[in-house]
């Protein structure tokens, strides 16, 4: 039997089969799983770069050895200790013969593989094997028999070793993200040929084993950068006819073979010796996010001299704010979640302007309003024309209150709690900037609407667009950002 013709519908022992099916170059899995073992450490327990003196225990002499260590993240989830003996040999102890990593796989008994389901042999599972076994509380329906502690099978068992080279992963201090593919064996085998293996890093950094436009200690953030760099790349090969049928099913141009190709991605903190899982998310809607990324570079073309994909990464990157020592990237945080979730993201970039672009007196990026009214137009269904009224009606009126030294104004419109206190904002600001409001935005309609929109959105894209008309007058721009009609 080959070893990917059978999945376990587990996320991590499937990625691990592929990896296997990789290692024995689609050969079986020989009756020694341990020679396999062997093979894998390898390739995971490498050269550190130092050296370190050992005392040959049979010339007595004292020799030099390369340390090695587990690559990086891999350390988090192995505690296997070699109890070497030592020889003192003056004041100095030595090792009596380099350090190995003792790891080895004793199936024994006769029970049910928690994986796969086969009966025979099998081990209780450790962190090295199946690394997310953790805080089954948090997880329960995640790890339902996580509470006696898994069993696995020796097919299972190495198949969880093996997977540790399948992932990618991004690190921000001492948090840690990890994702994994999943879908049918063979159309994983595909996806990690055709898409994981190429934007996998040869050497990984202390920051992560692939490149992300930005990063932070969130998990939706790291996610939404994942996906962006996913994009990158098979946007780049899309035109060339570069596409493999399972490229071709994430970007929309093929229809879905099998079962639908999922991103687990999990977060959690090293604390010390282990891992603490915090975040485990699931996406699986590449198709509509693919076409979404899509019509943001349309949007973003020709806008600046920048090319849109850099365009866009910056207005993403644009939400963080360093505090002292620290990067504070919460709002990215949020406003990634809020488009992965099919959420409007405004609210946050509202927030964004009035607590930290006030205090840095930095505007939007350009393509902050394109990529915001993009994705309100495509995914939220707002009107193009409402969010045309706005952003024109927001620009005159950020402008005019920088002119007269209004600031007062922009934070009673951006604080206004109801509808009412909405439209006497409204009526303020005719008294006070003298402007005259669209017709359009005193049609209130039932349910609180406006023009066909809830009122607090039309709220919001307003605070916005003034805040930024403010910020950028402050600034002394001559740019036009904000779009005057
Ligand atoms: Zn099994």
């Amino acid at each position: 039997m080959s070893l990917l013709d059978k999945a376990t519908g587990n996320f991590w022992i499937d990625n691990g089969l592929v990896m296997l099916h990789q290692v024995l170059r689609g050969g079986n899995l020989p009756e020694d799983v341990n020679s396999v073992v062997q093979r894998i450490v390898q390739r995971i327990y490498v050269e550190t770069g130092k050296t370190a003196e050992y005392l040959d225990s049979q010339t007595q002499q004292i020799k030099t050895y390369k340390k090695r260590n587990w690559k990086e993240p891999i350390g988090l989830f192995i505690s296997v200790v070699d109890q070497v003996p030592k020889q003192k040999v003056g004041d100095k102890e030595y090792y009596t013969r380099p350090p190995e990593p003792r790891i080895a796989i004793q199936p024994a008994g006769n029970q049910r593989c928690d994986f796969c389901g086969e009966k025979g042999k099998v081990v209780s599972a450790k962190l090295y094997l199946f690394p997310f076994v953790i805080d089954p509380n948090k997880f329960a329906n995640f790890y339902s028999h996580a509470r006696r502690g898994l069993k696995m099978c020796a097919r299972c068992a190495v198949a969880g070793f093996a997977a540790f080279e399948s992932w990618l992963w991004r690190r921000q201090g001492k948090t840690f993200h990890f994702f994994l593919f999943h879908t049918d064996l063979d159309r994983l085998h595909a996806l990690h040929n055709s898409l994981i293996a190429q934007i996998q890093l040869s050497e990984s950094t202390s920051g992560g084993n692939f490149e992300a436009p930005f990063f932070g200690e969130y998990p939706f953030e790291n996610l939404f950068a994942l996906l962006l760099r996913l994009f990158e790349w098979l946007h780049h090969r899309e035109p060339e006819g570069e596409l493999d049928p399972i490229l071709a099913e994430l970007t929309g141009a093929c229809p879905v073979a099998g079962n639908p190709i999922v991103i687990y991605a999990i977060s959690g903190i090293d604390s010390g010796k282990s891992f603490s899982m915090r975040a485990l998310n699931q996406f699986d809607r590449f198709q509509p996010f693919y076409r979404l990324y899509k019509s943001w570079l349309e949007g973003l073309a020709g806008l600046s001299a920048t090319p849109p994909h850099q365009a866009l990464i910056q207005v993403f990157r644009q939400f963080q704010h360093r505090r002292q020592q620290s990067t504070e990237t919460l709002w990215r945080e949020q406003i990634c979640r809020a488009i992965l979730q099919q959420a409007d993201p405004a609210p946050t970039v509202e927030r964004f302007l009035y607590e930290v672009s006030t205090d840095t007196r930095k505007p939007a990026v350009y393509g902050t309003r394109e990529v915001l009214h993009i994705y309100l137009r495509e995914v939220m269904k707002m009107d193009e024309k409402l969010l045309n009224i706005l952003s024109g009606f927001g620009y005159h009126l950020g402008s005019q209150a920088a002119d007269k030294q209004e600031m007062g104004l922009l934070y009673a419109l951006r604080n206004a709690k109801n509808l009412d206190q909405f439209m006497e904002v409204l009526n303020q600001i005719q008294f006070t900037l003298g402007l005259t409001i669209n017709p359009e935005l005193l049609r209130v309609e039932p349910g609180e609407r406006i023009a066909g929109a809830p009122w607090n959105r039309v709220k919001t894209l307003l605070a916005i667009h003034a805040m930024n008309a403010y910020l950028r007058k402050q600034q002394g721009s001559t740019t036009t950002e904000g779009g005057e009609q």
